[in-house]
């Protein structure tokens, strides 16, 4: 019989990872990562019933049976509550089922995961960057009851932040944090370079989020705007404007490392 374990879950607009931990939350069960495809674009009851079959694996790789599942801790890429409910579907679903997507997340997985073990297992449901702040504060400060405030930022597909009083994630309404949904004033020198490659529309509806630019998806738009003959023209004229040429070596290693991989030239 195998000791009690706990299962930390990543949704994202992609692919799901599963991982344990032991109990004490200390030691890492299993040396990889589970995965599945998200199938987020079907709507949450899709990526539910995604998620019960990757906790499945996990059960027969560690020989457990969902009795031995403590607790179950999930993340999420967009905006949720401190319990759990999605606020806005920012990188998950498809303008069709976006408003799917705004649920309360943590309740509906606890209640598949209830009919399938039989057993009440703990479902606790918040924002990806929320977590990793968290993870952040407590690998820097442990328990320490500190005062201090800290602020988090993480990139990837999108852009998170997280804001932590006293050790503790400051949720708000649920929105506290989003840096990457902040629409920043544009100062006046850069005005010409904003209106030059335009505002894409961010995933949470909105324009002008600091996601839609500064993100990994963000900088790959942004680079194949740049790589292109509206962004290479503009670049140009813009560095004549300050008595300075295009280097078209660095511009040709740029263009053969973004036809590689964009993600790696981003
Ligand atoms: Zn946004």
């Amino acid at each position: 019989m195998p000791a009690k374990f706990r299962l930390g879950i990543d949704i994202g607009g992609n692919d799901i990872k599963f991982g344990a931990t032991n109990l004490e939350a200390d030691k890492i069960l299993l040396p990889d990562l589970v995965k599945r495809p998200s199938l987020s674009a079907e709507g949450p009851q899709r990526t539910i019933r995604q998620t019960l079959d990757g906790i499945k694996d996990i059960l027969i790789s560690l020989r457990g049976q969902w009795p031995d599942v403590a607790t179950i801790a999930v993340t999420v890429p967009c905006p949720c509550t401190s319990d759990g409910v999605i606020i806005e579907a920012t990188n998950l679903g498809t303008p069709e089922t976006k408003k799917l997507w705004q649920a309360p997340f943590g309740e509906l997985l606890a209640a598949e995961v209830r009919k399938v073990a039989q057993v009440s297992i703990p479902v606790f449901a918040c924002n990806d960057a929320n977590a990793a702040g968290q993870d952040d504060d407590f690998a820097r400060y442990g328990q320490s009851t500190s005062p201090r405030t800290n602020f988090f930022i993480t990139t990837g597909t999108g852009l998170g932040g997280c804001i932590l009083v006293n050790g503790a994630v400051f949720f708000g309404r649920g929105q506290s944090g989003e840096l990457g949904h902040v629409k920043p004033a544009v100062p006046a020198q850069y005005a010409a370079r904003f209106a030059a490659d335009p505002n894409p529309p961010c995933g949470c509806g909105g324009r002008q989020c600091v996601e839609a630019r500064a993100s990994l998806k963000g900088l790959m738009r942004r680079l194949e705007w740049a790589l292109g003959r509206g962004g290479i023209s503009f670049i140009e004229q813009d560095l004549n404007g300050r008595g300075e040429e295009l280097n078209g070596n660095v511009l040709a290693q740029l263009s053969a490392r973004f036809l590689e991989s964009p993600q790696s030239a981003a």
